[in-house]
């Protein structure tokens, strides 16, 4: 695993994704006494390709990145998973991502497995150029990997829909005729779907409200810390608002803001178009990102990167309950830690999944060639994210579980019902 790792979570622990995402599904396995024969092929990737990705920098120099893709699992049908470009990627994270993919698809219910890609790179070090060429070349070498039917790429960290936008054509470029089903998250001219910007924060919202059902909790009374701004966190942030919910505390890589009388969102996302950081927004006092996590709110939400909860902060958190927007951003260590001081966790693989959800409208919308009104697809994906989060307390009733256990409980029942249907191919 890379070591570059450890600097993002502290000195706490040797921190690999993939361990983690293992050490998930094994528990959720022991607990309901599932035959290891059965378990055994979840725990190993379908396929693992790692590409070299040459590009003539604006300066003339050519540099070879390093990019991946994983097809975790396709069982209940084609690989679905974001492509991410960052610093850090390594082929561990690639794959615990592609992993927590599939358990999220089964969990929604959605026909597809489990996918996920990346490029070693940092985007904000590349021009608009450069970042064509790389996003172009990278499709060019997984191009043979990828397809409607097969595994289908979408946005994640340091990708966005102009980038969705440059693996459609290039893929299609390829192919000879247009194929916008072969990435979702692209944009809406192109056979985007509306809704999909905003999803995965939409479905953090509906989350939230779902969860403080359950706890008695009005929405306007509820106090809301959210570390990362970028697609996830805004979203979220801003829908939050608007629900009426008291956003009291936002960060991105640089740091953070709070205010425990409640944020102008809008104000705030104002400031950040113009000035690219939330430092310096007037009505709040600034915190960095350790502290901002340890803030006392009632629901906080992780929505930057893996391992930020871990177990060096996990004791010192003052949320009731943590919402995951990120993936992964829960120690195994510190869901023990919180589940012993009572602080409910939603894991991510049920409350960021209304990306994948909309994404797989948006799929079914482009292969129709019919497109749908924003109203329908929210409507559709509150659907979605509430009968899955109901599977979810459901499990973790059942079997007397947190609500994480719950969920791969769930995902894996399903997993194995469609396993056993298909068969071992020999
Ligand atoms: P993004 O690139 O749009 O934004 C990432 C944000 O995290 C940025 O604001 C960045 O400044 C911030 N950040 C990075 N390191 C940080 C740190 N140490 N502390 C605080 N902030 C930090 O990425 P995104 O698409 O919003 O994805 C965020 C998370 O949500 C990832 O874990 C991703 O896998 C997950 N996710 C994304 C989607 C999606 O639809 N984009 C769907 C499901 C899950």
């Amino acid at each position: 695993m890379s070591r570059r790792h450890l600097g993002r979570v502290g000195p706490f622990r040797h921190h690999n994704p993939l361990e983690d995402m293992l050490a998930q599904l094994d528990k959720a396995a022991s607990i309901i006494k599932a035959d290891p024969n059965e378990i055994e092929p979840m725990r190993h990737p379908k396929r693992q390709v790692i590409v070299s990705v040459p590009v003539r920098m604006d300066s003339g120099e050519l540099r070879v990145f390093t990019g991946y893709r994983v097809l975790y699992d396709n069982t209940r049908g084609p690989g679905k998973g974001g492509i991410r470009y960052h610093p850090d990627v390594t082929l561990d994270e690639v794959t615990a991502l592609a992993g927590w993919m599939s358990w999220k698809c089964a969990i929604v219910d959605v026909a597809f497995g489990g996918a996920k890609g990346g490029v070693t790179c940092d985007p904000k070090l590349l021009s608009e150029g450069e970042l064509e060429r790389l996003t172009r070349r990278y499709v060019a070498e997984i191009f043979d990997l990828i397809g409607p039917t097969v595994d289908i790429p979408a946005p994640d960290v340091g990708t966005s829909p102009r980038v969705m936008a440059w693996v459609m054509d290039t893929f299609s470029m390829k192919k000879g005729y247009v194929e916008p089903g072969v990435v979702t998250g692209k944009p809406i001219v192109l056979g985007g779907s509306r809704g999909r910007e905003e999803a995965t924060g939409r479905g953090l919202l509906i989350t939230v409200a779902n969860v403080q059902r359950k706890r008695s909790r009005p929405l306007d009374e509820t106090t809301v810390v959210i570390q990362g701004f970028g697609n996830v966190g805004s979203n979220a942030a801003r829908l939050l608002h608007q629900a009426g919910v008291k956003v009291i505390g936002l960060s991105d890589v640089n740091g953070g803001i709070y205010n425990p009388a409640g944020l102008d969102v809008s104000r705030v996302l104002t400031h950040y178009s113009e000035h690219h950081t939330l430092a310096g927004f007037r009505g709040a006092e600034e915190v960095d990102n350790a502290a901002l996590l340890e803030l006392p709110c009632e629901v906080l939400i992780p929505a930057a990167l893996e391992g930020q909860i871990h177990e060096g902060n996990a004791g010192r958190l003052r949320a009731r309950v943590v919402v995951e927007g990120a993936n992964g951003p829960t120690t195994p260590e510190a869901d023990e830690i919180l589940k012993e001081r009572g602080i409910l966790v939603v894991p991510d693989i049920l409350a960021n999944a209304g990306g994948v959800v909309v994404s797989y409208f948006e799929w079914v919308q482009d292969r129709y060639g019919f497109f749908w009104p924003e109203a329908d697809v929210n409507a559709r994906l509150e659907e979605k994210m509430t009968v899955g989060f109901e599977g979810v307390w459901e499990m973790s009733e059942q079997y007397v579980v947190d609500l994480r256990t719950g969920a791969y409980i769930l995902a894996i029942k399903r997993l194995l019902e469609a396993r056993a249907l298909r068969g071992l191919y020999a």
